[in-house]
């Protein structure tokens, strides 16, 4: 693709417009990053790009810069941004960071491939020896557990000695990645619905949608343009689409997608698994989908007790990853050695302290109650901690589905009232404590409060069920001050005997 001269229009002075600023400068394109917001990072950002020679104009993020041939936007504008309606008016492309990967990656290994052979060339160069084309993606969305899916599988295509990175959403961007030039055999790609709708022209080679629950809908402005939104991934699928077979909304995208010829939709269980299915036996996850002909039995791919935390949706998610793996190619001995080395990130179901008999877990990424419930799911019986902020959700589902392994809850937070009015409807029996306090000190009272309520064998969980930004920075934060006032009370470390 030739940028050069090109006036390209950058919407967004975050991680992904800054990358996909700096991407573009480097194939000599004019580019302008627009930014709503002016303030100290913002600005301190802007002289970094201004003394590259890239423009930056902050406080107007809704103004179509004059002589824009193409918008490449970060998550952050809504689809209904009057950037958009300028950019549609004027018949102006708008793509995502992950969008402008996707059409870069083919010249980038042209490239790589020139210079391989002694050829100048103006891209990134790598060392990699020998010919080789653009890595195909295996990509992965849904509501929750992208991130941990994402990583399990780069975990089990490293097993399988592929040269492969865990791309996306998670925190790398996708342009870095492919920019630098590194020869990988396969991507890992965690693509965000915010990501896959400004992505028009991505192929995976195989995708999954794990589970689809409201979320983002004022970004996307109705369920049904969310769930579409995710459907892209299953776009010119080559050889799986795999969906989650306890998730009927997953299967129908799959029935939706417009495929390859030959590519196969195959459904993941924590059941026993149909024909092309891959699930769990007697404690042993399965594949009945890509067994070789002769085989008329399921292949063995792991235990349940391989995947860390083995909770329900982790297994789901392991399954998941095995998919994607097994569709690639890979043998079922790197999916169980991958999946025996993945270890979670921080503050997904993190055991956090034993105390008094109690175990204490911190499950803080629990942003939405879809997650949330995934988790309380995983325990019983549960002291639970939950609040924040609900961005409008409703909580009557997941008390009448956590309702019987509820010891007791304890209430922090904004948001608590709609937690607090479905307990009372649905849970009128479960001690509830109120914290009505939302200042920093409020985890170590919740915490207080939790290790009051719980018996010895019990779970204290934080899965608050809502975004963190009333107390906290992030959740990262909210995490480490639960760990913190559970380490607290359970005093100094037992001097070794
Ligand atoms: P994402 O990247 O989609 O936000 P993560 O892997 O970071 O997902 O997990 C976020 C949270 O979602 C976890 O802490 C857990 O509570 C929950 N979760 C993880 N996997 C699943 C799943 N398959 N179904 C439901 N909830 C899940």
């Amino acid at each position: 693709m030739d940028f050069s001269g090109k006036h390209v229009t950058v919407a967004g002075i975050g991680v992904s417009g800054v990358s996909a600023a700096r991407a573009l400068a480097g194939l000599s394109a004019r580019v302008t990053v627009v930014d709503g917001g002016d303030g100290e990072r913002q600005r301190e950002t802007a002289r970094e790009l201004e003394k590259e020679g890239i423009a930056v104009r902050l406080g107007d993020g809704e103004t179509l810069p004059d002589g824009t041939g193409l918008i490449v936007t970060s998550p952050g504008w809504k689809p209904s941004s009057p950037l958009f309606t300028a950019a549609a008016q004027a018949g102006i492309d708008v793509w995502g960071d992950v969008e402008l990967a996707w059409r870069l990656r083919e010249d980038v290994a042209a490239a790589r491939n020139a210079s391989v052979e002694g050829a100048g060339s103006p891209m990134p160069q790598a060392r990699g020896g020998r010919r080789t084309g653009a890595a195909p993606w295996l990509a992965v969305t849904g509501t929750n557990g992208k991130t941990t899916t994402v990583q399990m599988l780069a975990s089990i295509l490293a097993a399988a000695g592929l040269r492969t990175a865990a791309v996306g959403n998670i925190g790398t961007p996708i342009l870095d990645v492919v920019l630098s030039g590194v020869p990988y055999d396969v991507l890992a790609v965690e693509l965000s619905s915010y990501q896959l709708h400004w992505a028009p022209s991505v192929r995976a080679h195989s995708a999954a949608v794990l589970n689809i629950a409201p979320d983002h809908l004022d970004w996307h402005g109705s369920m049904a343009a969310y769930a579409a939104d995710k459907g892209r991934i299953y776009q010119g699928n080559r050889v799986a689409c795999v969906y989650n077979t306890a998730d009927p909304a997953t299967e129908e995208l799959v029935r939706a997608a417009d495929v390859e010829e030959g590519c196969r939709a195959v459904g993941f269980t924590l059941g026993a698994p149909g024909p092309s299915e891959l699930g769990v036996v007697e404690g042993i996850l399965v594949d009945r989908a890509f067994v070789e002909n002769r085989q008329r039995n399921a292949q063995e791919l792991a235990e349940v007790s391989d995947v860390t935390p083995p909770a329900p949706h982790n297994i789901a998610n392991a399954l998941a990853a095995a998919a994607l793996a097994r569709a690639y190619g890979v043998e079922p001995k790197a999916v169980r050695d991958g999946l025996r080395a993945f270890r979670p990130d921080a503050h997904r179901i993190a055991h956090v302290g034993h105390v008094e008999g109690v175990d204490y877990v911190d499950d803080s990424k629990a942003t939405n109650t879809h997650a949330a419930e995934a988790s309380l799911a995983a325990y019983e019986p549960i002291v639970w901690i939950a609040g924040g902020l609900a961005k409008g959700a409703a909580f009557d589902e997941i008390v009448i589905k956590s309702a019987k392994r509820l010891r007791g809850v304890v209430l922090i937070g904004a948001d608590r009232a709609v937690i607090a009015e479905a307990l009372r409807r649905h849970a009128p029996e479960v001690p509830v404590v109120d914290l009505e306090r939302t200042d920093t000190g409020a985890m170590a009272a919740a915490v207080d409060a939790a290790r009051a309520l719980a018996r010895p064998g019990d779970t204290v969980l934080l899965a608050p069920a809502c975004a963190s930004m009333d107390m906290f920075a992030n959740y990262g934060k909210r995490g480490d001050a639960f760990a913190d006032a559970v380490r607290a009370i359970a005093g100094p470390p037992a001097p070794q005997q």
